[in-house]
């Protein structure tokens, strides 16, 4: 698994409610076209639409997991700024951190009994992404 550096962006999942507000504020702060995100939100529920779950009432279920793309570009004005990236900045339920606190975070979390994983390369999405998950 890849090491913890100033550009590794840990995604606690336990934490994140899958609210896309982290791949708008990448948009707007890149000035992206209407039609391109660098960010994304994947829904897994039923496999029949993007916010479909799975199961049947009242034993529903769906996750989530945001995705950063290869067009990523790790937001370096604002890094250089010292400033976090839009998306991690912008999460409203502080499920991404950065860097130092990546990895201050990634102790915590290891403590608290997560698990770690990055997706797999057939993804082709953006490297230095790590995910945490409660086992
Ligand atoms: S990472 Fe944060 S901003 Fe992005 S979908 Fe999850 S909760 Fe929303
Ligand atoms: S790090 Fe910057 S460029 Fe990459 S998804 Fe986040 S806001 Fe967009």
């Amino acid at each position: 698994m890849t090491e913890i550096n100033e550009k590794t962006i840990l995604v606690d999942l336990q934490r994140c409610i899958g609210c896309w507000t982290c791949s708008l504020a990448c948009k707007v702060g890149n000035n992206l076209p209407d039609d391109e995100f660098w960010l994304t939100v994947r829904t897994q529920g039923s496999g029949e639409g993007i916010d479909r779950p799975a199961g049947t009432w009242p034993n529903l279920h769906m996750s989530w997991i945001p995705i950063w793309s290869q067009s990523c570009v790790k937001c370096p004005s604002r890094i250089a700024k010292g400033d976090k990236p839009y998306c991690v900045n912008s999460c409203p339920c502080n499920a991404l951190t950065i860097g130092e606190a990546a990895a201050a975070k990634k102790e915590e979390l290891r403590d608290r009994g997560f698990r770690f994983f990055e997706l797999p390369a057939w993804e082709k999405s953006k490297d230095n992404v790590l995910y945490a998950e409660k086992k």
